[in-house]
């Protein structure tokens, strides 16, 4: 018998912590680390947590969604040391630590059934089929998406980084069994340039891409108000099996590579609020947070779990204006139109 019935997975291995870019680059490697120890550390998190040991995945699981000559074109670089784009460096090391987070994310993927919620350190959604950009070498969440979707599951993902899923958008932008809505900062405002409202998908997937583009300072209200109106509506009638939802603290207004407004009530009103979306539906939920620049990410973390778990969280001391249901920004607004006349053929709105 289980004696934790009660605690849910997280996928981790130490060797996360080789998954870095160098001294003085954003995405600082000890993050995996010290996030461990602030889980350990606190009682409600510890409690509610199994830490779960990630493998690494071979050239066989990396080619359900990247190309064999991407693979290649990876080894090289770390070899030579070469970079796959100008921000993404491929350090010695680097690309064992990537094979282990896509590994977290296919075993929160195999255990979901089970667990019905399942955790990784994973979100590598710049990563696509034969590139790799954004601080990403190979994308965990497509992998978990493909793994699901061949086991003839209907996957959504919802993406809520700050930045727009590029990698993950173009796996799957011609694909109807796996549904990508990503809600983020305005393509015109912040890398990767992609996700405009139009961004729908084509052939077969057309309708099954939804790009929600915020303006800056985004609060909570706006946040409520595309739940309200695109993600929600639009989750219920896809009817997903599995809803993977990634993104880390970087729609958190402290975020140093984003000018987003969101407060860690924010980050736990995703968590939580995705959660729920997958628990009404009757879908497993797969949470992928790994993203996040600045001194704050780890805390940020937290209130995006303590969401997904449904723990209580201390008062936060950095709260923003917005309360759900307050009225949303005027251009949100506009754009929310907008992009129902995009989906409008596809989805009741
Ligand atoms: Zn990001």
């Amino acid at each position: 018998m289980d004696d934790t019935p009660s605690k849910k997975p997280l996928y981790y291995h130490k060797n996360y912590g080789n998954y870095g870019f160098g001294s003085f680059h954003p995405f600082d490697p000890e993050r995996f680390s010290r996030f461990m120890e602030m889980i350990r550390g606190d009682e409600v998190t510890d409690s509610a947590v199994d830490i779960r040991e990630a493998p690494a995945v071979d050239d066989d699981i990396l080619t359900y969604v990247h190309s064999e000559g991407y693979l290649e074109h990876v080894k090289r670089c770390e070899m030579e040391g070469r970079r796959l784009s100008p921000d993404t460096p491929v350090r010695p090391g680097i690309s064992e630590a990537a094979r282990r987070i896509v590994g977290g994310s296919l075993e929160a993927a195999k255990s979901v059934e089970r667990e019905r919620i399942t955790m990784n350190l994973g979100g590598l959604h710049h990563a696509g089929r034969d590139y790799g950009e954004g601080f990403c070498v190979f994308n965990d969440v497509a992998v978990a998406a493909e793994y699901l979707k061949r086991g003839g599951k209907k996957v959504c993902i919802l993406d809520t980084d700050a930045h727009q899923g590029n990698g993950t958008m173009d796996i799957f932008w011609t694909s109807p069994k796996v549904l990508f809505i990503s809600i983020h900062q305005h393509p015109a405002t912040l890398y990767p340039g992609r996700g405009y409202a139009h961004e729908i998908g084509e052939c077969d997937g057309l309708g099954y891409t939804v790009n929600i583009p915020l303006p800056r300072d985004a609060n909570i209200a706006d946040y409520h108000y595309a739940f309200r109106e695109i993600i929600l509506p639009v989750i219920v009638q896809f009817e997903p099996d599995v809803l993977i939802r990634n993104g880390g603290s970087d729609p958190h207004h402290s975020d140093s590579l984003t000018d987003l407004a969101l407060d860690m009530r924010g980050l736990e009103y995703l968590g939580r609020t995705s959660r729920e979306a997958a628990e009404m539906n009757g879908a497993g939920y797969i949470d992928l947070m790994v993203s996040g620049y600045g001194l704050r990410v780890l805390e940020g973390w937290i209130s995006i779990m303590k969401g997904v778990l449904n723990l209580p969280i201390k008062t936060p001391t950095d709260q923003r204006i917005g309360e759900p249901g307050q009225e949303p920004n005027y251009s949100l607004r506009a754009e929310v139109e907008k992009l129902k006349g995009y989906l409008e053929p596809y989805w009741v709105l």
